[in-house]
């Protein structure tokens, strides 16, 4: 299937590793012009240098950090100054702490918020006018299968995902008329950096592998294993596809069946 990405814009945030880049890299594979972004200069440039050689794409990689209004609508005027367009916009971000409700004092409360909830409403908003002016958009955000159903250790995505859920599909029926799409891709666990360094330290903590304790994260995902990057990173070309145009307002989950629930 040809998806009709060639030459269009996308920006990935928090790109550098892990879902971001596998978006990043997928988007290019289609033919699409791609901006990533994230802190990590070095790490940055050496995946803008892999996707370029990967697929012969133009990848323009801007440090940004995304906590950060001014250096968000810094990351789109570059993006613009480049390439004159924004088609493509998928939203992400480093994933709040793991915890309980013990654990969070006003502080880290407001951090998640400007992490997880923040700096998809900042992306969205910098994004929009260039959408609107040439009629086009696919805006998709990455959340987490805990806007489905809730994950125990993981309270602060549990409260601030469904934030970006509902952003979504209220923007999805006003900008519906403009020609934009705006859905969720919800991701199991799925094999990155974060969760390796997450089962790594839960195994340096007690008396586990790293080996055992992955077995028990897929403990509870009926295709008995973690989903892998590129996975999700193909719902989302598709979604940012000209196929797509009659798809919004939606979340889907790409989790091995871990959702139990019916929708
Ligand atoms: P990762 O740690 O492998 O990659 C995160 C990326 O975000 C890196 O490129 C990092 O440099 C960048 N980043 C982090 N903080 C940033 C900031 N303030 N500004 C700019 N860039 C920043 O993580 P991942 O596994 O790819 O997860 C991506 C998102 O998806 C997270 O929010 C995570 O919680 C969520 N998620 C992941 C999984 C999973 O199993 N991997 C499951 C559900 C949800």
């Amino acid at each position: 299937m040809n998806l009709g990405l060639e030459n269009r814009v996308a920006i990935v945030a928090a790109s550098s590793r892990g879902l971001g880049k596998a978006c990043a890299l997928e988007l290019a594979r289609e033919g699409a012009q791609v901006v990533i972004c994230a802190r990590d200069t070095a790490c940055l440039a050496a995946t803008a240098d892999e996707i370029a050689s990967a697929t012969g794409a133009d990848v323009f990689p801007v440090e940004a950090d995304l906590t950060g209004d001014a250096q968000i609508r810094t990351l789109v005027a570059e993006t613009l100054a480049r390439f004159g367009r924004i088609d493509v916009l998928v939203t992400n971000n480093g994933g709040p702490p793991a915890g309980f409700f013990d654990d969070f004092d006003d502080e880290a409360w407001l951090q998640a918020h400007q992490l997880t909830l923040l700096s998809a409403v900042r992306l969205i908003r910098a994004t929009l006018p260039a959408m609107r002016a040439r009629q086009w958009g696919r805006i998709i955000n990455i959340t987490s299968v805990s806007v489905k159903q809730p994950v125990d250790n993981l309270l602060l995505s549990n409260v601030y995902r469904p934030g970006v859920t509902g952003l979504a599909k209220t923007l999805s029926a006003q900008l519906a008329a403009d020609g934009i799409t705006v859905n969720n891709v919800a991701p199991g666990y799925t094999r990155t950096d974060r969760v390796l360094d997450l089962a790594r330290a839960r195994a340096a903590d007690g008396d586990q592998t790293v080996e055992s304790v992955l077995a028990d994260t897929v403990a509870n995902v009926p295709m008995g294993r973690l989903g892998e990057p590129g996975e999700l990173a193909a719902l989302v070309a598709f979604l940012a596809s000209e196929q797509a145009a009659y798809i919004t307002g939606a979340t889907i989950q790409v989790d091995g069946g871990y959702v139990a629930s019916l929708l």
